[in-house]
């Protein structure tokens, strides 16, 4: 798709959970985030003073549905190639986490210094998940092993085992650990952020619809304030995991429309 050249950032949608573990759902996510933002309830102000109703810097491009008579992982860094290629940044909603390698493939062909901020309770950097190593526990371990990435920091993470520890160490992924997180050890980047958001980084307390729940995870404020703390630029976000069918009144989905407006507050930035 040819965006006008007024544009900054664009929304991709993709409704996909073909390789998540267990449970299924995180494809319906793009349609319940729409439906939230425009429901009226809150405005579209993000808290850096962009009122995203007036701003005329971004557009949705609408969602990605897998074909099967076309390899999805394909279209998808296809899709987000057209769009990088026109000087665009993309808030990609999942979905399941293993979109985002697809999508850092694109990334790296067009940042070669790029650097990652994932926020998880998982590392997602199994070899293999159930026989599946494009599986949504998968995806970290695929994008270094391609050197995809100049630096890959972690934050929230709470489930670490013997493989994936040594899968970390093996690709030197800079982990901060659920227990160990303080704002301040925030980490800074130079050259340009890709910030990859799995919803399960947060508290169930705080978004319930999820997959995979892991208590002891990250406050809604602490996540904001991580996408307030970026000091360079940020190219593309990404916002998985969110499961609709595991919300009950909403509450994960209002969390996701927030760091929807956050993000692309961010993207809009500067
Ligand atoms: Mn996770
Ligand atoms: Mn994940």
């Amino acid at each position: 798709m040819k965006i006008s050249n007024t544009k900054k950032a664009v929304i991709l949608g993709i409704r996909f959970d073909g390789n998540s573990s267990l449970r299924h759902g995180t494809a319906e996510a793009p349609e319940e985030i729409r439906s939230i933002l425009y429901n009226g309830i809150s405005n579209l102000c993000t808290e850096n003073g962009i009122d995203l109703e007036q701003d005329k810097q971004w557009m949705d491009a609408g969602d990605l549905i897998p074909d099967r008579n076309f390899s999805f992982p394909e279209t998808i860094h296809t899709s987000i190639s057209t769009y990088l290629n026109q000087g665009l940044r993309l808030l990609i909603l999942g979905g399941d986490h293993s979109i985002t390698y697809p999508s850092i493939q694109a990334y790296a062909k067009r940042y070669n210094e790029l650097n990652i901020l994932h926020l998880d309770a998982h590392p997602d950097l199994y070899d293999s998940y159930d026989g599946n190593r494009y599986s949504h526990a998968s995806p970290f371990a695929r994008i270094m092993e391609e050197n995809l990435a100049k630096r890959l920091v972690q934050i929230g993470i709470r489930t670490m085992n013997p493989h994936q520890k040594s899968q970390a160490d093996r690709f030197n992924v800079e982990i901060i650990h659920a227990r160990d997180w303080e704002i301040n050890k925030c980490p800074v980047f130079q050259g340009p952020v890709y910030l990859s958001i799995d919803l399960d980084v947060l508290d169930p307390a705080f978004a319930p619809g999820v997959s995979h729940p892991e208590p002891g995870g990250l406050t809604t404020r602490d996540i904001i304030s991580i996408i307030q703390s970026l000091r360079t630029t940020v190219v593309g976000c990404d916002i998985v995991e969110y499961n609709p069918r595991r919300d009950t009144l909403q509450i994960t989905g209002t969390v996701v429309v927030k760091l929807f407006k956050e993000c692309l507050g961010k993207l809009l930035e500067e």
